[in-house]
């Protein structure tokens, strides 16, 4: 599998990847342009949700000639191989830590921006007409361990403060809706929901299609160079020049892409299982409605949710390198934590799963993502930490506006570059210790 730290760029040609939503899903995207310009005004490189939206908002609302290029086919990246857990908040800082670093104010600002990102998330369902095939009941935070719940308690109290309407539950309250020996308390969030991942791209993509955006697949940009003021970009399919080039490559960005942005994101592979649809005794045995989306409280955390065909997709860390990500070892590692989830699945995880998948996310050294200008008409959105599904709804209209020229809201996320690693030759022997010592606590 490609690897970001390892290979050159992404592309071309390489299928997508063998996810339940590839398989299962009848999804209408636009044609691609079969030829590159040579020039534009702006050039966004990645057709996730981030460069996707960001393309449509340059192209819709600032009138720009915009040309995307993907290194393979739309979506190829993360964007399509998610779990669709669209939740409130980016990166791993909560609103606890958020009130700590930057007071009351900013942190209501921070909850505004999210409402605003939940927004345009609506909005892309509405364009889409199998609406995204949402599942719409919220989202639990379980305290996998009893040692947890206390923790998981404290950050309720300053949650309410900022989400009113997320509810604690008791053991007793929890244990109702998730039958498992590692659910001990949870906090339910309810505007959260689960959807159809590659739907949301398709949807996005057809929008930014119609505003004008030339999408062009199979254009892995190979080396980048300057001529006079302006950007121009070597691709698989021949060169582009533009004053404007938007990153929005993420956890695929290759190492080298830009020297402005080299060592600033660890690349970390997410993986995630589908199993058989559950017979109606294992739906009963673990009691998880479809309605329910589900995370623990490690630190390497677990997901779940019941599909609406009534398959188990269950997710967590992957390999720490591309070429190990397909190895069994980590679809049997997921297995045995989902065993160890639910022990009345014996039966079904001593199976293998329908369906294993992995995708790079991209890591920011202090947990945030940040919108930022790291060189002169460069502009880039990274550092999700995992969850952006609803994020990138905001990012791509916050990266088109400081490409235009505008001034940001004055968040976290806006301020400042990402940081950089420090010895970023050895973020993966970084990795590595982390992944030993949250192993180790979360026993
Ligand atoms: C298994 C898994 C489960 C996840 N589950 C959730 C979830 O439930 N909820 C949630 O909020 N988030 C989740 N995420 C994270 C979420 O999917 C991402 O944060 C989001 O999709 C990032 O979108 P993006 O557009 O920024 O990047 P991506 O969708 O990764 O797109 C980047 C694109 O850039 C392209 N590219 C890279 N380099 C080049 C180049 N040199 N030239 C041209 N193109 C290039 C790639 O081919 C790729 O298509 C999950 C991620 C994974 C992998």
């Amino acid at each position: 599998m490609y690897d970001p730290l390892v290979d050159n760029c992404p592309g071309p040609a390489q299928p997508h990847a063998r996810s339940y939503w590839q398989a299962t899903t009848q999804v209408d995207l636009p044609t691609p342009s079969a030829i590159l310009p040579e020039r534009a005004d702006c050039i966004v490189i990645g057709s996730g949700y981030t460069g996707l939206n960001t393309a449509l908002e340059l192209a819709q609302r600032f009138d720009q000639h915009v040309t995307l290029v993907e290194a393979n086919r739309i979506g190829w990246g993360c964007s399509t191989r998610n779990a669709g857990f669209a939740m409130p908040g980016t990166g791993r800082r909560g609103y606890a830590d958020w009130q700590k670093y930057v007071g009351d104010e900013v942190t209501r600002a921070i909850q505004a921006e999210y409402q605003r990102a939940f927004e345009k998330l609506e909005h892309h369902l509405q364009q889409c007409p199998q609406q995204l095939q949402v599942q719409r009941g919220g989202y639990l935070k379980i305290a996998h361990q009893p040692s947890a719940v206390e923790a998981l308690h404290s950050t309720y109290e300053t949650l309410k403060k900022y989400e009113p309407d997320t509810r604690w539950l008791d053991a007793d309250a929890t244990q109702a809706r998730i039958h498992s020996p590692q659910a001990h308390a949870a906090i339910h969030y309810p505007q959260s929901f689960g959807l159809n991942p590659l739907l949301l791209t398709a949807s996005i993509a057809r929008q930014a299609s119609k505003a004008g955006v030339t999408l062009v697949e199979n254009a892995p940009v190979q080396r980048w160079d300057q001529v006079g003021g302006a950007h121009r970009l070597h691709t698989g399919k021949g060169r582009i020049c533009a004053p404007k080039v938007i990153i929005a490559s993420n956890g695929y960005t290759p190492n080298h892409l830009h020297p402005s942005i080299h060592g600033r994101s660890l690349p970390v592979l997410s993986s995630v299982i589908v199993t058989r649809p559950l017979t109606a005794d294992e739906r009963q045995a673990i009691g998880v409605a479809t309605t329910e989306l589900v995370m623990d409280t490690r630190t390497l955390k677990y997901y779940y949710r019941l599909l609406p065909d009534g398959r188990l997709l269950f997710g967590g860390r992957g390999a720490i390198r591309g070429k190990d990500a397909q190895h069994p070892r980590y679809a049997r590692h997921l297995l045995q934590a989902l065993r160890g989830s639910f022990p009345a699945l014996r039966q079904l995880t001593s199976e293998p799963a329908d369906y294993y998948w992995s995708g790079w996310v991209s890591v920011a050294l202090d947990d945030y993502p940040r919108i930022y200008s790291p060189a002169e008409g460069v502009y880039t959105s990274m550092g999700y930490c995992g969850a952006g599904v609803t994020f990138t709804q905001i990012a791509g209209q916050r990266l088109a506006e400081l490409a235009m020229g505008e001034e940001l809201p004055p968040l976290p996320f806006y301020q400042s570059p990402l940081p950089r690693f420090p010895l970023p030759h050895f973020r993966r022997l970084g990795q590595w210790a982390f992944y030993q010592l949250a192993r180790w606590r979360s026993l």
